[in-house]
């Protein structure tokens, strides 16, 4: 039989991610996380960002925070909160029966984007510099225009991080942000 444990193939950690909406799979939180416990894994909850328009949902409708996540997975595990970070937005708590850790990804209601440093790359080689605001610079043109030379992009990637923005104007009321789809963006 394959193996499919972490441990077996040579990952040291593996972290799943689920965005949670309301009335459509908050009733498996406590699955997720009975199945992360069982197979070793660390799992993030993440309140879901208004990215792409949507027509089949209002996202106010949908929004399910990261405390209502907690409070549902407090009624069968105690989550104690911990100071390891994976080097990104996740805020993690443990459990004192089990190795996994648990995640919360809270821009709505616990926003991070002071100490974000997350800068994304296209696959048409657009450096976008936040999720929630169109700001990018276009790396493929420079690529193209000096090939094989490193100098020139590392120069246009670190001017670049100038034109991070401070944060995102996100609200959970549905308003569309950002017309780019994840999909589009890459994770
Ligand atoms: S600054 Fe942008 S990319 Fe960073 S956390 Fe905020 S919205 Fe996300």
């Amino acid at each position: 039989m394959v193996s499919t444990r972490r441990q077996d193939a040579g990952f040291e950690r593996i972290k799943l991610n689920a965005v949670i909406l309301k009335g459509r799979n908050d009733d498996e939180i406590l699955d997720l996380v009975d199945f992360a416990r069982a197979e070793g894994l660390d799992i993030s909850f993440i309140e879901e960002m208004p990215l792409g328009d949507v027509s089949d949902h209002s996202r106010g409708e949908t929004f399910y925070s990261s405390d209502a996540v907690q409070a549902r997975i407090e009624t069968r595990h105690a989550l104690l909160p911990s100071a390891e970070s994976s080097l990104g937005p996740s805020r993690y708590f443990r459990m004192h029966d089990s190795d996994s850790r648990i995640g919360f990804i809270s821009p709505h209601s616990h926003n991070f984007c002071s100490t974000c440093n997350r800068v994304r790359v296209t696959v048409e080689g657009r450096l976008l510099l936040c999720l929630g605001n169109e700001h990018s610079v276009d790396l493929r043109h420079t690529l193209r225009r000096y090939p094989g030379e490193l100098e020139p992009l590392k120069q246009q990637i670190v001017a670049a991080m100038a034109l991070k923005p401070e944060r995102h104007h996100f609200t959970t009321d549905g308003d569309v942000q950002v017309v780019r789809f994840m999909n589009m963006t890459g994770g």
